[in-house]
């Protein structure tokens, strides 16, 4: 952009008002009378300026007026800088209508409410998801558009870190997913998917499994018989035929605990998300869990230090397999040295540890601890009869008490797994009698 100086811009107008100013003053003589003229035809070329420039200002879209040169310049200047102004401001229009266009042409259902829960906006995939009109269904309270009290409880605690899932109609089938993140002025924007399929998948990846391990029950119940049964009806058992029968007892075992274990941990993934509301004496509980390990390892040092009062709201049968596996593991994967299990407060909630003196876990396999089947060492695992399963119930447990499972180990010196719980899940023992 160019910034003439005031002459530049005005040389022309006032070397014609001068030159008429020098011809009148030659012609009559009248110096007076010539700069008069002069400046009379200064004044009319500039207000003939003005009012071309008042009226192309009054009429914005024409194209600016033909000055001299310089003037049109400057015309050129205000004139792209006019016209990037507008364009700014329709960019500006256009951008959000976009954006409001983008957000309701999602294919993802979404909706925002307010801080009491009360329907502002849905796009129209989620009228369609929800089978609603939001014309009639604006203000009203959330809840109110679901059947069941899962949501109402869901936005009462206020604890959006995980989705919901709920199941809105009488289709047991249908299942939706909610997810909530807070926005502007406490409002919620909510999105929600079909999760139907999944959902049923699911469901049939957990039924095979559960049926399949129930199925394998009564055959190995009864090969477990004949391996029982069979060397007593045989008077004299050769060295190689007793070897065979304690192999296949030992496989039949670890069989057991196998199905066992698989069983289990469907079952707590079926009731997964539903939410446990009955105290627990962790106190009581962890000190049962040592008198049975005890007893298992007589021989073994297993301290248990109880440092809170505090009970857990949960499931009584799930943390106790939780403990016992962890326990169990720190007892099988450590040779001589103590096993600790821990009940404490912290700034965030209850810890429960179980800390062992044993080999310890390489870094890079902690991540990948709590997945089943997953053993850093696979001979020594069976050796010592593991199913591969214990952590991921563990994780199970863990999920299904709100509760965060750390892993801090160093082989050779030991390992540490901790379970942190929110401290809403706890009370005080007073407090509940
Ligand atoms: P497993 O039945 O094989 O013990 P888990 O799921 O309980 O299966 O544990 C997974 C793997 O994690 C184990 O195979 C073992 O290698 C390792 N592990 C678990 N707990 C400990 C521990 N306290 N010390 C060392 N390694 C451990």
């Amino acid at each position: 952009m160019t910034s003439p100086g005031l002459f530049a811009l005005e040389r022309r107008r006032v070397v014609v008002s001068m030159a008429i100013g020098i011809a009148c003053w030659i012609a009559t003589g009248n110096a007076v009378g010539a700069a008069g003229v002069s400046l009379l035809v200064l004044t009319v070329l500039w207000g003939w300026q003005l009012s071309r420039l008042y009226r192309w200002f009054a009429h914005p879209d024409e194209l600016p007026p033909l000055g001299d040169a310089a003037i049109r310049s400057v015309l050129r200047d205000v004139y792209v800088l006019r016209s990037r102004g507008v364009h700014r401001n329709d960019s500006a229009l256009s951008s959000r209508g976009y954006r409001n266009e983008s957000i309701e042409s999602m294919r993802e259902a979404a909706m925002i409410i307010n801080s009491s829960n009360e329907l502002l906006w849905c796009n129209a995939a989620a009228e369609y998801v929800l089978n609603i009109q939001f014309a009639e269904e604006e203000g009203k309270p959330l809840p109110d558009l679901f059947r069941g009290k899962a949501l109402a409880k869901y936005l009462r605690e206020e604890n959006f870190q995980k989705p919901l899932r709920i199941r809105p109609g009488p289709d047991p089938e249908f299942c939706l997913q909610l997810e909530f993140s807070r926005f502007g002025a406490n409002d919620l924007l909510v999105f929600v998917k079909d999760v139907s399929q999944q959902d049923q998948l699911d469901r049939m990846r957990r039924d095979f499994v559960g049926n399949v391990s129930h199925e394998l029950r009564t055959p190995l119940t009864v090969i477990k018989g004949y391996i029982e049964t069979v060397p007593s009806l045989m008077p004299e058992l050769n060295a190689t035929l007793e070897k065979c029968f304690s192999s296949m007892a030992t496989q039949v075992a670890r069989m057991e605990n196998l199905i066992a274990d698989l069983l289990w941990l469907s079952q707590i993934e079926a009731v997964e998300g539903e939410r446990k509301e009955r105290l627990v004496d962790v106190a009581h509980l962890l000190s049962t869990i040592v008198a049975e390990l005890q007893a298992a390892w007589p021989h073994r040092s297993i301290e248990l230090q109880v440092k809170s009062v505090k009970k857990l709201y949960g499931d009584e049968r799930e943390l106790h397999s939780a403990v016992t596996n962890l326990g169990v593991n720190a007892l099988k994967y450590s040779e001589a040295g103590p096993v600790t299990i821990k009940w404490f407060d912290s700034a965030v909630g209850p810890v429960l540890t179980v800390e062992d003196e044993g080999l310890g876990i390489a870094a890079k396999h902690i991540p990948r601890l709590t997945e089943r089947f997953y053993r850093v060492d696979k001979s020594r695992s069976q050796q010592v009869g593991g199913t591969g399963l214990g952590l991921a119930i563990v994780k199970h447990v863990a999920v299904s008490h709100e509760a965060k499972l750390f892993v801090e180990s160093e082989p050779g010196k030991g390992s540490c797994f901790r379970l942190v719980f929110p401290a809403s899940r706890s009370v005080e023992s007073d407090a509940s009698g």
